[in-house]
């Protein structure tokens, strides 16, 4: 876990990917869904995207596995080796991605620190649905 959160962070608390929701509402639907095999799933590109930050922020990487396309996806994600904190998300623009769509693209700026000097990363993401449910696939980053 992202030693920010451990403590008082709740379903009340700001969603991390800075929707302006709770993480009840916003991405928290998708994370718990994700420890209970529930069916709770995101419809749009963005929703995947925002999830996946909020899992990179909370440091669960059984979620980005799951949601990460299998013929992309790494063998494993190591994120208590990183000592990268994430502080913002910012989505510049969608393409596609929509409930009704195949595929869908995200453009976005990801702000993080590490060991107190702030830096970002800007990355076009490409998605595709399969069987129903968002996958990442790769990113381009700019
Ligand atoms: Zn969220």
């Amino acid at each position: 876990m992202a030693k920010k959160f451990t403590q008082a962070f709740t379903d009340q608390s700001d969603c991390p990917c800075q929707s302006d929701l709770s993480y009840g509402q916003c991405c928290g639907r998708f994370l718990k869904a994700a420890d209970k095999n529930d069916t709770s799933v995101p419809q749009t590109a963005e929703q995947l995207m925002r999830s996946r930050y909020t899992a990179y922020v909370l440091g669960n990487s059984l979620y980005l596995l799951n949601t990460w396309h299998p013929q992309y996806r790494p063998q494993k994600i190591d994120l208590s080796a990183s000592d990268q904190q994430w502080i913002g998300l910012k989505i510049k623009e969608t393409h596609k991605g929509q409930a009704q769509d195949g595929s869908g693209e995200v453009h976005f700026i990801a702000r993080y620190k590490v060991n107190g000097e702030a830096s970002h990363l800007e990355e076009r993401s490409q998605f595709v649905k399969m069987a129903g449910q968002w996958f990442y696939t790769t990113g381009q980053i700019l």
